[in-house]
């Protein structure tokens, strides 16, 4: 008998397996792939260069508590990533900011300047609701044309003005020369890579794995106490209320006769290409080569579910399923597709925490009510 049944061996399940093995409990961690750890798995491709399968997977968190929990299991190489944007036959840097402007148009001004310089192209909205919104009332309608309207209907399909202010707002502007794509207080890359840290995770007495296994094949026949559930929402209730958008992407992969393919870990390309994004993964994973692997990303429709669609149509949808996984008992959803949220690596680490510190109190609730039940009984 297992205490826990947990499907799916990417950040959700696999900080569960180890949260709950490290307090005596039996898991079996089940997933339909042929490795570990999730969309974040990365490997040496026949030339001996470390790719990420799934796409660049670059870590960054405010969470003290989610990059000391990693910590435990890698050491951390410190990794600050930087995208330039194609955009007008040059190469610029985003997230918007002092430098891109100025290089775009060939000015030379302040952090002051530019702002003014926003503000008198910026449009007027009251209320952000949108994609489109986001940025049109940042930097106006032609740095939005340029830089994120074609790069997302290309991503999503959709319009910028048929998603949820949240995708955008994901890429801030700056007035300042901070060309870094993210600005969080933890910007690091697992020394030896994503897989080492989660062979690391899992690697205990009582946790048992099983790849390549839907786990529909084996619920019935596998004794367990618990599950916790870390595939797509809408999959686990056999589509009940209709299917739910995932938006997916091909990789394509290449090996490079050179130290680099490109001058930073990834460029974007919103316009002509049928491509998204190049990244080069050797900055990314520091590693020393005289050859270089790069990634090409193109969007699909169809393909392995990689990212909810966030828009409101969608949400209705989701909150119908998210009703049914409430009223179970002792199945639990988390992750970014059970959760249906277009969530990063560090905010599935934070949600999978929280839920475990849930199971630990409602476990700790049932053992008080249980003997409290029983001394009542003793007394009677
Ligand atoms: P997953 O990693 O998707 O794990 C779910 C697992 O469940 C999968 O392995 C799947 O095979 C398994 N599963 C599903 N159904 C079943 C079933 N029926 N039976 C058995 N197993 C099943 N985040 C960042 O922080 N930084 C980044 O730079 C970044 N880049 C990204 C780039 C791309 C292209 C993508 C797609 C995502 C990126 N992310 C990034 C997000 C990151 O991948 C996710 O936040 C994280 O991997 C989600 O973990 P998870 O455990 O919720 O889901
Ligand atoms: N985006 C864009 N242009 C860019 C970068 C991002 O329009 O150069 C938009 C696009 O809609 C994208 C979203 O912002 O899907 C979020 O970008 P991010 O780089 O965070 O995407 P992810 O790494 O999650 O694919």
């Amino acid at each position: 008998m297992f205490d826990y049944l947990i499907v799916g061996a990417g950040f959700a399940g696999s900080v569960l397996a180890e949260r709950l093995a490290n307090t005596g409990k039996k898991i079996l961690i089940v997933d339909q792939r042929n490795h570990i750890g999730g969309n974040a798995f990365d490997f040496y491709n026949e030339d001996g260069i470390l790719i990420h399968k799934y796409g660049p997977h670059i870590f960054h968190t405010n969470s003290k508590e989610v990059y000391e929990y990693l910590g435990q299991f890698t050491p951390w190489r410190p990794y600050e990533h930087k995208v330039l944007a194609s955009v007008d036959g040059q190469l610029l840097p985003i997230p918007i900011n002092l430098n891109t402007i100025n290089k775009m148009y060939g000015l030379n001004l302040s952090s002051d300047q530019v702002e003014d310089f926003f503000e008198s192209k910026a449009e007027k909205i009251t209320r952000i609701v949108t994609s489109e919104d986001v940025v049109v009332s940042k930097v106006g309608r032609e740095l939005y044309e340029k830089f994120f309207r074609g790069y997302t209907r290309k991503q999503w399909d959709l319009d910028p003005s048929e998603l949820d202010a949240s995708v955008t707002a994901r890429v801030p502007t700056r007035t300042n020369k901070d060309d870094r794509y993210f600005t969080d207080t933890y910007q690091a890359m697992p020394l030896y890579g994503y897989t080492r840290m989660f062979e690391k995770m899992l690697s205990h007495p009582n946790i048992k794995i099983m790849l390549n296994t839907d786990y529909k094949e084996i619920v019935d026949y596998i004794p367990h106490k618990n599950m916790i559930y870390s595939g797509p929402v809408d999959s686990y209730f056999n589509y009940c209320y209709g299917k739910l958008p995932y938006r997916s992407l091909e990789f394509r992969f290449e090996t490079v006769e050179a130290e680099n393919f490109q001058s930073t870990g990834t460029i974007n390309y919103p316009n002509e290409q049928p491509y998204t994004r190049i990244t080069d993964f050797k900055y990314l994973t520091g590693q020393k080569h005289n050859k270089t692997a790069i990634v090409y990303e193109y969007p699909m429709a169809e393909g392995d579910p990689y990212y909810p669609v966030p828009r409101p149509e969608n949400a209705e949808i989701y909150k119908k399923y998210q009703q049914l996984a409430a009223a179970m008992t002792n199945t639990y959803f988390v992750g970014r597709l059970a959760t249906y949220k277009y969530y990063n690596m560090d905010q599935v680490v934070a949600q999978s925490l929280t839920l475990f510190k849930k199971l630990m109190q409602k476990q700790s609730e049932t053992y008080v009510n249980g003997s409290k039940a029983t001394q009542s009984k003793l007394l009677s």
